[in-house]
């Protein structure tokens, strides 16, 4: 089969993702290869194609267990021969794995760095034809990655030793320095190397101004009623909490992080895995193992670690390239907290977070696009407007002259010491009668009360925007604020401020959430309904997650096209012969059926 009918025949697909057809033609011209894609966008095609075209073995090394386990039922569900050897099979399961590798039969095998190493993993390669090493996740090459595993290293060994195989070199991680460190160790020339877009145009990008997370995130799940999701907190506490009370709302969601029991964690994950649950509420502990595909939502509760870390989470909605949406809550009074911890830290370690912190504040902050500034950082020039992030779709508004309440502020600031964080210097200025500022005879300054004609919030909003253009700085611990040396010129009104108005920010701002029947868009939201339930009766039997059987992506095409026989079936995407074959007539029965009983 040439490449282009293994893509329609075995995985059901019409067209080619990205650089993909590239890549292939790379491989099958037995030339090492780099590949650099985001997470989600088309990298296991890039070898399992390939595979399929040469004679003998392709090798897969992935130092996970459970995505391991994934691909390999995904590829049987396709009609391909692929089988993994790790530590987590039983005896007799590893025994009749190797008699079909032996046998020659077997198109891919996967196995953990560890298992590769052993002698008599060694053996059998020595004794079959092996065409192709895949290294996934081969940032875990290098030291200067976020994820060094020294084992990956002795992989160049074993290279040496399969003469005869290409090697693919896989990853999403997108430094210029790792790369260049995974092309040295592995010889791979720059010629060789595949950087597709870091771009992930179904994510819509949202930033909501965090006052009230809890119904926040119930204003969001609302939006996403009965679809998949990802909450991602900061702490483990904060995990239990909204899982706790998130399920006293009646939304079935789990908990996901390091300290539940291995086997209550792994039990939540399959939950989600199998759509039993709708949401897990996670530590970044949650996703390295997931390839769920209709991952519909992902939402940061809190601050991501940095922006590398933000994109690889948000990565994981939308696999399927349908529509999903990211919200990431974000108030700027969290990150002087976050500050504070940093303040602890030493030097170097200081310095990273310090700039990896600002980096997130700019994107949360700023008000041009969001892809725009995300594809920035990763070196990918953006258009000016992607029209799928609330920048773009609710443009901030003109900016208004509002230099004498700054000025007011400031001179608050001044007269109390510089002393105070926001909420006494906004008391102060509305003449509140408290006792702190009795105590301090506050009540006496020029500037106590002339603020009365502003609410607290706009007050606050104003103080927050004047720290966010750097008239003011706040110390991390207790949030005091002081002038800076900007503030000066403009207390003497030699300059202006503009601001955004001071209302409190509308916190129900949020793109364009991808809306169940927007998805199905022209298909049968009652026929997809049906189908659905017979995947996930067809799985539970197999005991396998539904998006082995389809993709949501083909159930929609099936509720759209409603295809009568074999040949338009086929049609559908992401339906190869075998899935034709396996269930393919179960499948056709209930569409007609629908149909027939939609006409009388
Ligand atoms: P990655 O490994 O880069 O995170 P995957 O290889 O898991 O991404 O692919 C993500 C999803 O996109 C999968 O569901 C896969 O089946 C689908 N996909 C990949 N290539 C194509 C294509 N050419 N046409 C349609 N769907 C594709
Ligand atoms: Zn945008």
């Amino acid at each position: 089969m040439t490449r282009d009918e293994v893509l329609r025949n075995v995985f059901g697909y019409e067209t080619f993702r990205l650089d993909q057809q590239r890549i292939i033609d790379n491989v099958l011209a037995k030339r090492d290869t780099l590949v650099i894609m985001p997470t989600g966008g088309g990298k296991s095609l890039c070898y399992q194609i390939p595979a399929l075209i040469f004679e003998g073995l392709t090798v897969v090394v992935s130092p996970l267990i459970s995505l391991m386990q994934d691909q390999v039922s995904q590829l049987n569900q396709l009609g391909v021969s692929a089988v993994c050897l790790n530590s987590s099979l039983g005896l007799d399961e590893y025994e009749m794995n190797l008699l079909e590798i032996r046998s020659g039969k077997v198109k891919l095998l996967y196995l953990a760095p560890e298992t590769l190493f052993l002698e008599r993993t060694q053996r059998l390669l020595g004794q079959v034809p092996v065409d192709c090493l895949t290294i996934d996740e081969a940032h875990c090459i290098s030291d200067w990655g976020h994820d060094f595993r020294p084992e990956y290293r002795k992989l160049i060994e074993v290279r040496r030793r399969l003469k005869g195989a290409v090697t693919v070199a896989l990853t999403a991680t997108a430094t210029e320095r790792v790369r260049a460190d995974i092309r040295e160790q592995l010889s791979i020339g720059a010629g060789d190397e595949f950087i597709a877009s870091f771009d992930r145009k179904n994510l819509f990008l949202n930033v909501m101004h965090k006052d009230n997370p809890q119904s926040q995130v119930i204003g969001i799940l609302r939006e996403h009623a009965e679809e998949s999701g990802i909450i991602y907190c900061y702490s483990r506490n904060q995990v239990d909490e909204l899982a706790h009370f998130l399920h006293s709302r009646g939304f079935s969601v789990k908990p996901y992080h390091a300290g539940l029991a291995d086997d209550t964690r792994a039990n939540n994950q399959r939950l989600f895995i199998r759509d039993d649950v709708q949401i897990i509420v996670a530590t970044v502990a949650f996703g390295m193992g997931i390839n769920k595909p209709n991952v519909r939502f992902v939402i940061h509760h809190d601050l991501p670690k940095n922006i590398e870390s933000y994109y690889q989470e948000i990565g994981r909605a939308g696999r399927d390239g349908l529509k999903a949406d990211c919200y990431l809550l974000y108030s700027h009074g969290e990150t002087n907290k976050i500050k504070f911890f940093i303040a602890q830290k030493d030097d170097e370690e200081k310095r990273v977070a310090l700039s990896q912190l600002a980096t997130l504040v700019n994107y949360a902050e700023s008000e041009v696009c969001r892809r725009k500034t995300l594809l920035q950082y990763f070196g990918e020039e953006a258009a000016d407007r992607c029209n799928a992030c609330d920048i773009c779709l609710n443009p901030p508004k003109e900016k208004t002259d509002f230099t004498v309440a700054a000025q007011k502020f400031l001179s608050c600031v001044k007269r109390t010491g510089e002393r105070f964080g926001t909420t006494y210097v906004v008391d102060v200025l509305r003449g509140a009668k408290t006792q702190k500022i009795l105590a301090n005879g506050h009540d006496s300054l020029s500037t106590y009360g002339i603020g009365h004609d502003l609410s607290k919030t706009a007050w606050q909003a104003m103080g927050r925007q004047l720290v966010q253009q750097g008239f003011l700085k706040q110390e991390a611990e207790f949030g005091t604020l002081a002038l800076t040396p900007l503030a000066i010129p403009l207390l003497k009104g030699e300059t202006a401020f503009f601001g955004k108005t001071l209302a409190p920010e509308s916190s129900g701002k949020i793109a364009a959430p991808a809306k169940k029947r927007e998805l199905l868009a022209n298909a049968n939201a009652e026929l997809f309904e049906i189908l659905r339930r017979k995947r996930k009766e067809l799985a539970d039997e197999q005991n396998l997650a539904p998006y082995m059987i389809f993709s949501d992506k083909s159930l929609i095409d099936m509720s759209t096209r409603l295809p009568r026989n074999r040949a338009e079936f086929l049609e559908v995407h992401g339906v190869g012969e075998a899935k034709w074959q396996r269930y393919g007539e179960q499948f056709l029965f209930l569409i007609n059926n629908y149909t027939e009983n939609q006409t009388v």
